[in-house]
């Protein structure tokens, strides 16, 4: 999943507090770990394994064991230390056959994806006339008159991501309320070649429950041209769609121990889940196997931190976010001695920097005014200046690949968990040009990977992890 954050650029912040630099003293491991990492092949080797040999992984899935059972066999073989699986219960949603098909006035099937935690049709499917609106605005003032027994099409405009998705997550119920019989939701994307784009929707408690399902933004405003010129539209949606028991599941972890303060742990991954389309490459194959990358590599260039590097893969993103959950249940009391937690999320493009999970940062990535798109968090614990401060030093070490870049507001889900107990969260950040053309999409393959791009992001990981699991004093602690 990705998570439009607001960027607020704090380098005046950075230059005004007065800390003694750390990166010449870095300068050396920076250094060996980029010059290392724009070379190495076995990341990008492992992500083609996973994607063109294991495929798309969603909770519950077959080839999602078979990942995780493999991750952990990769992450033994690169020499990681205490590989462990930690189990995990997932939702487990089946998508079944679906199909929808437009009955007039030109007779066609639409391409279209069914929206993870959705429910079936009835076996015959639902026909139903549409009716197209652009907001949930302009849905209300429509009225449960004009919306009885309809299915609601949403053609709302892209306005980035995080604004946009709630048409995705609750517009089921928000149709549903006021009697439609199902809904098409217009996929959450800027860009598009008639490609439709799943992602996870919720019902809302005490409002019926009826099927749900993406659909192109091409068809979306095709059948919003006709309605406005008084075309009726009626299609047929047919989804078997169901929600099995919960099934079992890991994280998979494993670490480079620390050789003073094992005890003491930075974690940095991504998840291993997918939607089921495409191969999950960028989302977030990418973000797995950059992680694994980096780790291995301070291993092969006999680089231990004085605390414990921990590379883990998280399960369940996509769809419930157990997880990351599951992860922060396991650490207990444990988590106290987490120093930092890293998560790669975005994709694999251009690397820039990173985002520091922040209160502000979390104020900012909802709009005034609308709805919220996630369950709330809890407020994320903001760093001192001086820690801000010292990571605008560590990413200056990053120049060498233009990442340096340290912004307010980022993390990721599967680290959200943590961030909430006072863990400092950094989210791995992209110039994110594409990752919304293939995002959740048949579309997120292999090929969509740029190999140069996908070895900065190993670096840039590489580097922070390892100043921050080996300087002498943990961010917290810079006051
Ligand atoms: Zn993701």
């Amino acid at each position: 999943m990705f998570r439009s954050v607001t960027l607020l650029c704090v380098s005046a912040a950075l230059a005004c507090a007065a800390e003694p630099q750390i990166s010449p003293a870095y300068q050396d491991a920076a250094r060996r770990l980029i010059e290392a990492a724009l070379k190495d092949e076995a990341g990008m080797a492992r992500l083609q394994y996973l994607c063109d040999q294991i495929g798309n992984r969603l909770s519950g899935s077959a080839s999602l064991d078979k990942a995780i059972k493999w991750s952990a066999e990769e992450m033994k073989k690169a020499g990681l230390q205490n590989v462990q699986l930690l189990p995990v219960k997932v939702p487990h949603w089946v998508r079944g056959a679906e199909s929808l098909a437009i009955a007039g006035p030109v007779s066609r099937s639409l391409p279209m994806l069914g929206l993870g935690g959705s429910i079936a049709t009835p076996p015959n499917g639902i026909t139903a006339e549409v009716l197209v609106v652009t907001s949930f605005e302009e849905l209300a003032a429509l009225g449960a008159d004009k919306v009885r027994g309809k299915i609601v099409v949403y053609n709302q405009p892209f306005q980035g991501y995080g604004e946009t998705v709630r048409y995705r997550s609750s517009g089921a119920s928000q149709a549903a309320r006021l009697g439609a019989v199902a809904a098409l939701v217009r996929s959450i994307t800027g860009r598009t070649l008639r490609t439709p784009h799943t992602g996870a929707m919720r019902y809302e408690e005490n409002v019926p429950k009826i099927p749900v399902a993406a659909i192109t933004p091409e068809d979306a405003q095709m059948m919003a041209r006709l309605s406005r010129a008084g075309v009726p539209v009626k299609v047929t949606l047919k989804m078997e769609a169901r929600t099995e028991a919960p099934a079992d599941s890991a994280n998979v972890i494993g670490e480079i121990p620390g050789r003073e303060k094992p005890e003491e742990v930075v974690v940095l991954g991504g998840h291993i889940d997918s939607w089921d389309v495409g191969q999950g490459a960028q989302d977030d194959g990418s973000g797995v196997m950059a992680a694994l990358a980096a780790v291995a590599l301070m291993k092969e260039l006999n680089l231990q931190p004085r605390r414990t590097v921990r590379v883990a893969f998280w399960t369940n993103e996509e769809n419930g976010t157990a997880g990351g959950n599951g992860y922060r249940d396991w650490l207990g009391d444990k988590v106290k001695n987490h120093v930092a937690a890293i998560e790669m999320d975005g994709g694999a493009e251009k690397p820039v920097g990173f985002g520091v999970g922040s209160s502000a940062g979390r104020r900012r990535a909802v709009a005034p005014g609308a709805a919220p798109t996630t369950p709330a968090r809890p407020p994320v614990k903001d760093l001192s200046a001086a820690a801000m401060a010292r990571l605008g030093e560590i990413a200056k070490l990053l120049a060498p690949i233009d990442a340096g870049k340290i912004s307010l507001g980022g993390g990721g889900a599967d680290i959200a968990p943590i961030m909430a107990l006072g863990v400092p969260g950094l989210g791995l950040q992209t110039t994110s040009e594409h990752y919304n053309d293939w995002h959740h999409t048949e579309a997120d393959t292999f090929d969509k990977v740029n190999p140069e791009h996908f070895r900065q992001n190993v670096a840039a990981l590489a580097v922070m992890a390892y100043v921050l699991a080996d300087m002498p004093e943990r961010l917290t602690d810079l006051q």
